[in-house]
């Protein structure tokens, strides 16, 4: 990697004043992209960077890696799959590995780009990002995207967001508000910059391979949950899901297309198989498919199929993906405490006791299948999720952001959001404290699991 500047600023700027860069961040799509349709009615000549992160390789302070290797196989397939929508548009990706706060401004300053546009995104490392480029000279335009309303639509200010999702959601309900339609792509993506081969030569990494457990993909595994091969093991049932926006798309309309949203409610707490839920969790997550793509999807369906209790439930879900971001818009880093937003002690910690949850071994048959289907897999049911974080909390006695980093490392649908708002909400730490919720384990198995299947299942792998 390369991050010395080829030429002074002042030179470079006055080659083209149109020049701009787009940041691709978490929203690994070019449909409903408003932030990169700005940058394209802005623009002659637009230069499009993903930076690959170099701490995806790193360890966590929980002695944990930050990716693993199911995650990094999701992301690069999602990337080859926007690669493959730029070229096919006339343009290109350009990948670079390293620090965006480092790589950018080296970039702008190559081609002249007067601004980078980029999404919004409201947690703390990803706006110390934004700082630092804004600290070391850049202009940057952050457009918020993610979420499936848009928050100036709602009937309160963000500090008055109601601190009980249920307040939250009747109160849109009541006042009728609506996510806005997705944009369609942008008509014309501009010109790549004349030196575009040049900083492909000097910063660029080809795209990694993304078959299942290719060689060519750097195993970041340095903990021993991780079975080597990965996932040549998944069950047959389960197969791997390939990331981006096309297999998106094909994945919502299969999904609609056999009328699974008409049972949604009734299976949604299932635990094996691939159907119980929509998942739309990894495309989501990965920015392949937008929030409102999904919501568009679900209304036709309504439309041509009729509306029920189950379609209903589809929404409130993605209300609640919602409220965990409007959540991080109203409290940002606070969020990130060790006491959340309650004033409880430090959570304690037992690193015995987390390595063994880790490792799908603690004992206990149903946490231990639960972990075990997350490390194989980087996927696991809500109900599991559920059950696997309040024990670590509540029986094992550790911290929940160990937790957290541990499926920060392994969900293929890691959302920051959604992963924070969840562990805060199972540890009682969040907005809604009521003592954290404890899930009895017995209880569960019993309701979840009547006859063992799943967990004979997963403890035998
Ligand atoms: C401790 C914990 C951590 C979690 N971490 C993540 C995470 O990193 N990324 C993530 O996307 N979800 C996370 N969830 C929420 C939820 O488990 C997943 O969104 C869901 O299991 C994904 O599968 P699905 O798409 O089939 O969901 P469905 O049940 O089909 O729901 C449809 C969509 O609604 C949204 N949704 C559903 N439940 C929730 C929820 N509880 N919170 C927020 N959004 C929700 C998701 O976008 C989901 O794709 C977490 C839940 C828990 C308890």
């Amino acid at each position: 990697m390369n991050t010395s500047l080829p030429r002074p600023a002042s030179d470079a700027a006055s080659t083209s004043p149109t020049t701009l860069i787009y940041w691709f961040r978490n929203d690994l799509r070019l449909d409903d992209n408003p932030g990169l349709t700005q940058a394209c009615q802005q623009a002659n000549n637009l230069l499009l960077v993903y930076c690959r992160c170099s701490t995806g390789w790193q360890m966590t302070r929980w002695n944990v890696p930050r990716t693993s290797r199911h995650r990094q196989q999701f992301l690069a397939s999602t990337l080859a799959d926007l690669t493959m929508q730029l070229k096919s548009r006339g343009s290109q990706l350009l990948e670079v590995e390293g620090s965006p706060t480092e790589l950018l401004p080296a970039l702008a300053r190559a081609i002249g780009a007067s601004t980078i546009y980029c999404e919004e995104i409201a947690a703390p490392e990803e706006q110390e990002e934004v700082a630092a480029l804004r600290a070391a000279g850049v202009t940057v335009k952050t457009v918020w995207q993610s979420s499936l309303l848009n928050p100036a639509d709602l009937p309160f200010a963000l500090d008055a967001l109601p601190d009980v999702f249920t307040s939250f959601r009747t109160k849109v309900e009541r006042q009728h508000v609506l996510p806005p339609p997705p944009l369609a792509s942008p008509q014309k993506i501009p010109a790549l910059p004349p030196a575009y081969t040049i900083l492909v030569e000097k910063w660029g990494v080809a795209s990694r391979a993304i078959s299942s457990g290719s060689a060519d993909v750097e195993p970041t595994e340095r903990h021993p949950a991780h079975p080597a091969g990965g996932r040549s093991s998944f069950p047959y049932f389960l197969p791997p899901f390939s990331g981006g926006a096309s297999a998106a798309s094909e994945h919502l309309h299969q999904y609609f297309d056999r009328k699974l949203a008409h049972t949604y409610k009734l299976t949604r707490n299932g635990v094996t198989g691939l159907d119980y839920s929509t998942k739309f969790s990894p495309w989501l997550s990965s920015g392949a498919m937008s929030a409102r793509e999904a919501y568009a999807a679900l209304k036709e369906f309504e439309a041509a199929h009729g509306a029920n209790d189950s379609t209903y439930w589809i929404w409130f879900e993605l209300l609640w993906r919602d409220y965990f971001r409007l959540l991080h818009l109203k409290y940002g880093a606070q969020l990130y405490r060790a006491q959340g937003l309650t004033s409880l002690p430090q959570p304690g910690h037992d690193a015995r006791q987390f390595d063994a949850w880790c490792l799908g071994r603690t004992g206990e048959p149903l946490v231990d299948a639960g972990m075990a289907e997350l490390n194989i897999t980087g996927y696991v049911s809500n109900r599991l999720r559920q059950i696997v974080a309040s024990y670590l909390v509540h029986d094992l006695g550790c911290d929940w952001r160990a937790g957290a980093a541990w499926f920060e490392a392994q969900l293929i649908d890691y959302d920051v959001y959604s992963n924070q708002g969840n562990w805060l909400y199972i540890a009682g730490r969040g907005t809604d404290p009521r003592n954290g919720r404890r899930f009895n384990i017995q209880t569960q198995a019993h309701e979840h699991d009547p006859d063992g299947t799943y967990r004979r299942l997963w403890n035998a792998l």
